[in-house]
């Protein structure tokens, strides 16, 4: 038909796909819309309609998608990640013409979206791999975008993302361009490993709560929506706040009392985790929570556990009375433990960013990764903004446990901090996320740790030499002569 063409396509029409297309075509960017299976392609142009008559153009074939496209065509990738993207690519790119772009915004993994770049580059087409965060609803109304490839390819369409993205105020739209090759993809990685590590903290302080302090689900509702009007507002403490409250619709009682306790996963903290164990920098926050997820899913293991170690005569450490808890200074020490213990947890994601864009020389801004993160994501708290002040202050801020404002908020919360888990400890609760953490910041701030004696056992097994404190050079020992 004589239809205009579009300003920009999408392909993949499942949840993030067609939420995506609607915020895009909201925002009034005429957009053509395709997916494999043709019913989706309907459902999306039956919403359009909807919801506000929308300039969306639903095709069903990769040939006449592409082409009610304007040129230099963008077309956004929404599919599962993996070979369903080499597949549309596949698909979609013998129709497309150098100049055009594909944009594939799933959580792909990084080294993908860079075989991805040269593969299309050889027809002349140009490549993004965009971080997409804010589930289903982010998608929908503003979520925080990472893209990551072609600057051309970003250019293209920044007036886009810009007005599609969360809006801050004060702080511009969530979406930056974040640098080279599979960066955007990184980026939202990491992302994601750091939202790993504040649902276990979260886990954790809730833990404590209900079982060191005997908070009812009622009172960790009030509690959590006191702690989002202070330091800790963020989008994972709200939510928090609100499940406490659903009522079971299926028994009795509160609905989070009767679900599982076994955690899913998708990938990208485990890629996380793996990437920094690659590149040397310690994430054990982090790992810790990816850990508990693997734990959590032992239920049954777990259980028989429970049930041998019971047998073995251990007392119900949850069942001695810890005299003494004072219920009110208990919740005040659990939400700094909570606040000391996320900053630990950020400035490994960070340093893990620091390190990788060193190695592939992405010039990664950590301030503009805060900055978007700040709306949109999943892990968006008001906090982010102090991130993104420090690294503006200090682009090269080792780390964010020494920039001063963060510093002060350490030392002023380590009291509390310890007292949780110490307290946890001895009441058989396990706090590894926050253990984790004030390990790393314990281990981080001393300038003298016990790591000379493992130099001198490498030394004496291996000849491996050690350094000295008082000279410079490379020494090795005849231990056992000497000892
Ligand atoms: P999904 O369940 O990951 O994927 C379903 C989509 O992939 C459908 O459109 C499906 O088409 C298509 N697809 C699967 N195999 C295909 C193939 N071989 N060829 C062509 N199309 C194929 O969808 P999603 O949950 O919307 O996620 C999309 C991407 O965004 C994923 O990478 C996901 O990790 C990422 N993401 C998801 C969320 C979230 O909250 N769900 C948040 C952030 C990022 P058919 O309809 O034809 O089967």
């Amino acid at each position: 038909a004589s239809q205009a063409l579009s300003r920009i396509g999408l392909a993949g029409l499942a949840v993030m796909g067609q939420n995506l297309a609607l915020n895009i075509a909201d925002k009034g960017f005429p957009i053509s819309v395709y997916n494999r299976t043709a019913s989706k392609v309907d459902e999306t142009v039956h919403r359009a309609q909807q919801e506000g008559q929308l300039p969306l153009n639903g095709q069903y074939s990769p040939r006449d998608f592409v082409l009610s496209i304007q040129r230099p065509r963008s077309i956004i990738i929404l599919v599962k990640a993996g070979s369903p993207v080499d597949q549309t690519i596949a698909a979609l790119s013998s129709h497309m013409e150098p100049g055009d772009t594909i944009i594939d915004g799933g959580n792909e993994w990084y080294e993908n979206t860079e075989r991805r770049i040269s593969e299309v580059s050889q027809q002349g087409l140009l490549y993004l791999g965009m971080g997409v965060s804010g589930g289903e609803e982010g998608a929908r109304y503003g979520p925080s975008l990472m893209p990551g490839g072609s600057h051309q390819a970003y250019t293209n369409i920044q007036d886009i993302l810009q007005k599609v993205a969360a809006q801050v105020p004060n702080d511009g739209p969530c979406v930056t361009y974040i640098g080279e090759g599979g960066s955007g993809n990184f980026v939202k990685m990491v992302h994601n490993g750091i939202e790993y590590g504040d649902m276990q903290l979260i886990s954790e302080a809730y833990d404590v709560l209900k079982n060191v302090g005997g908070l009812n689900n009622e009172e960790l509702s009030e509690i959590f929506s006191e702690w989002n009007r202070g330091e800790l507002e963020s989008f994972l403490i709200e939510i928090t706040a609100d499940i406490f409250r659903v009522k079971d619709d299926l028994a009795d009682g509160f609905l989070v009392d009767t679900i599982l306790d076994k955690t899913g996963m998708k990938g990208t903290g485990k890629w996380t985790v793996q990437q920094a164990a690659e590149l040397s920098v310690a994430a054990p926050t982090i790992a810790a929570s990816l850990d508990c997820r693997y734990l959590s899913g032992l239920k049954e293991e777990r259980e028989n556990a429970a049930e041998a170690l019971r047998e073995a005569g251990l007392i119900e450490p949850e069942g001695v009375k810890l005299s003494g808890v004072d219920k009110k200074r208990l919740i005040d020490d659990v939400r700094q433990a909570l606040y000391a213990s996320k900053i630990c947890s950020y400035a490994q994601g960070m340093n893990l960013l620091r390190a990788k864009s060193v190695e592939k020389g992405w010039g990664l801004d950590f301030g503009e990764l805060a900055r978007i993160w700040k709306g949109g994501c999943i892990i968006r708290a008001v906090f982010l903004d102090r991130i993104k002040k420090a690294y503006k202050r200090n682009p090269n801020l080792a780390s964010l446990v020494v920039d001063p404002e963060f510093a002060r908020e350490m030392v002023q919360r380590q009291a509390a901090w310890r007292r949780v888990v110490g307290l946890a400890i001895s009441a058989g609760i396990s706090t590894p996320g926050m253990c984790a953490s004030l390990a790393y910041f314990d281990t981080y701030r001393r300038a003298r740790l016990p790591a000379n004696l493992v130099q001198a056992q490498r030394d004496l097994f291996g000849a491996h030499t050690y350094e000295r404190i008082d000279r410079p050079g490379s020494f090795h020992t005849e231990w056992t002569k000497l000892a």
